[in-house]
């Protein structure tokens, strides 16, 4: 396997197809509520990126049924829309995929479904603190293993498990490409980055143990103790040598009412 690096044309095409992901979980965010079901959110978010000129990327990939993965609770990633209404007290991660002009786009958020128990609340909040250290790592120069040592460094020494059997990934005209990106490693070890490679970072962290299971629908990815587990997921390319974040959780943000200057850092 080789890294396809993009041009700069490319990464503002990259650009727009993280965009329609971004919309869609923007749009989402004020539809998650106790009661609604994960396959009535799959239903809008189909026609929410069709109507953007875009078609949903996970749909039919490795025949997944549906256009988004929706993983509540216990669930890492990888879950299946269904009919089950949310309920006061859930999370839901909501893993979505586009692909405009070509390219993908690939970007995940976990939401609280109304009040959340307060260790669930700092899960999410340390594990979209990760990406960001995972981010900050994903420059010119730097390998693999600093942006995995990164993510699993400042989630284990807060006591949570990092999912080892699912990784972050190169991102382009294909959903997966090189390098894997690892949520663990050693600092220094692994693939190089250089300019112009655009890469999915998708921290998966349990409150629990790192450990899982596979239900028998061979999708779903869940917890062995059943505790909790959350996903965020962010496209990020090198551009001038430093991380540029291509996806935004400004729509979601904007939804939820929530201030954050957290990405500022990652835009130029
Ligand atoms: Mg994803
Ligand atoms: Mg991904």
């Amino acid at each position: 396997m080789m890294i396809k690096v993009k041009t700069r044309e490319e990464i503002e095409l990259m650009r727009e197809s993280a965009l329609v992901v971004s919309k869609t979980l923007g749009m989402l965010a004020k539809e998650v509520k106790p009661g609604v079901t994960t396959l009535y959110l799959d239903t809008l978010a189909e026609e929410f990126i069709r109507s953007q000129d875009a078609i949903p990327g996970f749909l039919g990939l490795y025949d997944f049924p549906n256009t988004l993965c929706m993983s509540p609770n216990a669930q890492v990633v990888h879950g299946i829309p269904n009919k089950k209404p949310l309920v006061e007290g859930d999370i839901i991660s909501i893993d979505c995929g586009a692909i405009k002009n070509g390219f993908y786009g690939d970007h995940a958020y976990t939401f609280e479904v109304g009040e959340v128990a307060e260790e669930t609340k700092k899960l999410l909040q340390v594990t979209k603190e990760s990406l960001y250290e995972g981010i900050r790592q994903f420059r010119a120069g730097n390998r693999v293993g600093d942006v995995g040592f990164a993510i699993q460094n400042y989630t284990e020494k807060r006591g949570y498990g990092v999912v080892r059997e699912l990784v972050g990934h190169g991102l382009g005209r294909e959903m997966h490409e090189d390098p894997e990106m690892p949520n663990y490693g050693r600092k220094g070890r692994g693939k190089k980055f250089i300019e112009g490679m655009v890469v999915a970072i998708e921290p998966m962290i349990n409150l629990g143990t790192h450990r899982i299971n596979q239900l028998s629908d061979g999708w779903t990815i869940l917890t062995k103790d059943g505790k909790p587990s959350a996903h965020f997921e962010h496209d990020v390319a090198i551009v001038n040598g430093k991380p540029e974040l291509l996806s935004t959780f400004k729509y979601v943000y904007e939804a939820l009412g929530i201030e954050s200057d957290e990405e500022d850092e990652f835009r130029y």
